[in-house]
């Protein structure tokens, strides 16, 4: 089997990840995956079913009824939630606190697991979450950890949300951001934090060019 690069970038919600590494991929000609997404799509299935996020016997009880798959629409990343479209409804702030709800639960981690691994079997990736250097693909060619401060991913988030038409206030996304940085990074399995191999970019005092090409200037050294 051929061996496929794989750059993973992890770090907090609002950090920039997922603007960067599209911009990356589609630099380098790379598969772009959005881990956060795949969670996305398992806490707005228990929304809609009335499954309490944090209860893993029932996640566990319901897991055969999820099917969760991904397709690339004119290169954009969609996901689907039995066979549903769910790409645009996965944005929202309920689904954002219902994902790190769920990540949360080893049950839930185990269930995408491979679905992860098997996109960087496949493909070049470039692949942002929150384990991916750490535990998804420990031996990932390159690993990033991105981060800024609480206050300027605010920010960001909430011009990102306003203009997708999602009606919040910068007190609320920075709420949203502290409770999920707190919990992603409190939790006992695959806890956010930095690999040790990881290289740490802090885009708080960047633009995102400034971020972008320091993201792949240190891409290029490691794949020299
Ligand atoms: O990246 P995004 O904000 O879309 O992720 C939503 C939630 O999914 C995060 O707050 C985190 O709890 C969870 N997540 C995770 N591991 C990943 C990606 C996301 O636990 N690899």
């Amino acid at each position: 089997m051929d061996k496929h690069i794989s750059v993973a970038i992890d770090g907090p919600s609002g950090a920039g990840k997922s603007t960067i590494a599209k911009m990356v991929a589609k630099e380098l000609g790379f598969i772009y995956v959005d881990t956060g997404a795949i969670y996305r799509t398992v806490g707005l299935y228990c929304l809609r079913n009335l499954i309490p996020c944090k209860d893993e016997q029932q996640l566990a009880n319901n897991l055969s009824n999820i099917h969760i798959s991904m397709q690339y629409i004119d290169g954009k990343q969609c996901m689907f939630l039995n066979g549903e479209d769910v790409s645009k409804e996965i944005r929202l702030p309920e689904v954002s606190i219902a994902a790190s709800d769920v990540s949360s639960l080893p049950v839930c981690r185990n269930f995408l697991l491979d679905m992860q691994r098997k996109f960087a079997e496949e493909y070049n990736v470039i692949m942002d979450g929150r384990d991916i250097g750490t535990v998804v693909l420990p031996k990932a060619d390159v690993k990033i950890f991105l981060t800024s401060s609480a206050e300027v991913r605010a920010n960001r988030r909430l011009l990102e949300l306003q203009e997708k038409g999602v009606s919040t206030t910068y007190e609320e996304v920075l709420k949203d951001i502290e409770y999920r940085d707190y919990q992603d990074s409190h939790r006992p399995i695959a806890p956010l934090k930095q690999a040790e191999d990881a290289i740490l970019v802090d885009t708080s005092n960047r633009t995102l060019e400034k971020s972008f090409d320091m993201v792949c200037s240190i891409i290029a050294t490691k794949l020299l």
